[in-house]
């Protein structure tokens, strides 16, 4: 009954890997920055070698930057596909883990990875519907929907949604290299850096800043609440850290539904209803056992 997971949460700044079966039992771990894909990919391989390899352990879960794709049948599944980020384009990811280790391997969006181990482990439990929303270099954002991982045609991309733009009190264009000013070109940490020249950590608590990035995130949210219908928000990423746009961020929700949606989880319980991750930083690495373990099922 000693089942060893491993898990790769592919970040597109570091590589986390892991061995083990959930919180609190993890064997062995390990993080280095995210280079090309022949050097860090190689790195995860020798992590996992020495971990045991294929007798070491049942499966890989990978829960990887992208766009990828997810879905099993395509030709194409556990590859990333279209990334912007130097060699990492039509890169068949989840293929070389499985030839080099020679075990199952399960593979997802980041995001979808750290909502399930949320769901298992932390903030999501017992729910059939959620979100999870990342905002930091970039945004991202996963979750379940009637139980399971959020895919579709290829997989969310709710970072990237249009939302209306404030121009009388933002002149910033945006910074997404696609959109502009879609969700990410407003609300990320780039876009909050370039549009107020510092970075977002070092701005004040009482900058207003965070009003408007309170104000971008909740017009957002609104739209996934009318959209899917999700029984908690989670919202994770660096740009979360500033703990004072929770409280921000659920009274513009509750503004711009003006009590059109009547959930006594929007109404009066809005503290419970838009919050952090309990996982934290591990989230994405537990994702990606999590992920492994599906195979169990
Ligand atoms: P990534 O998105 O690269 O996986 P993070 O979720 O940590 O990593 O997000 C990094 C982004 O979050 C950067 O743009 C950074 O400026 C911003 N960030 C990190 N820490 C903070 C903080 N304490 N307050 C505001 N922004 C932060
Ligand atoms: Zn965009």
């Amino acid at each position: 009954m000693d089942c060893a997971w491993g898990g790769i949460e592919a970040g597109g700044t570091n590589f986390l890997l892991a061995v083990g079966s959930g919180p609190g039992a993890l064997r062995a771990e390990e993080s280095f920055p995210t280079t090309t894909p022949t050097e860090t990919v190689a790195r995860a391989v020798q992590f996992f070698k020495k971990q045991g390899g294929k007798k070491g352990l049942t499966a890989i879960g990978i829960a990887s930057f992208g766009p990828v794709d997810p879905n099993v049948s395509s030709q194409k599944y556990g590859f990333i596909t279209s990334t912007p980020k130097k060699g990492w384009a039509q890169f068949n990811f989840a293929g070389f883990i499985q030839r080099e280790i020679d075990v199952p391997v399960v593979f997802d969006t980041d995001v979808n990875g750290a909502a399930l181990a949320e769901y298992k482990w932390g903030a999501a439990q017992g729910l059939d519907n959620f979100i999870y929303l990342t905002i930091g270099t970039g945004i991202g954002g996963g979750g379940m929907m009637n139980g399971k991982l959020m895919h579709g045609l290829i997989h969310p991309e709710m970072g990237h949604i249009p939302i209306p733009h404030d121009w009388l009190a933002d002149s910033f264009k945006g910074s997404c290299p696609y959109h502009g000013d879609c969700l990410e070109g407003l609300a990320s940490g780039p876009a909050l850096e370039q549009r107020w020249g510092i970075k977002p950590s070092n701005l004040p608590v009482e900058h207003p800043a965070w009003e408007l990035e309170a104000h971008y995130v909740a017009q957002a949210i609104t739209t996934y609440i009318y959209t899917l219908s999700p029984q908690r928000i989670l919202l994770a990423g660096g740009v979360m850290e500033q703990t004072q746009l929770f409280p921000m961020i659920r009274h513009k929700v509750q503004d711009f539904l003006n009590a059109y949606i009547q959930a006594p989880e929007i109404l009066a319980e809005i503290e419970q209803y838009i919050v952090p991750p309990k996982l934290g930083k591990k989230a994405g690495v537990l994702g990606a056992i999590a992920l492994a373990q599906k195979l169990k099922l």
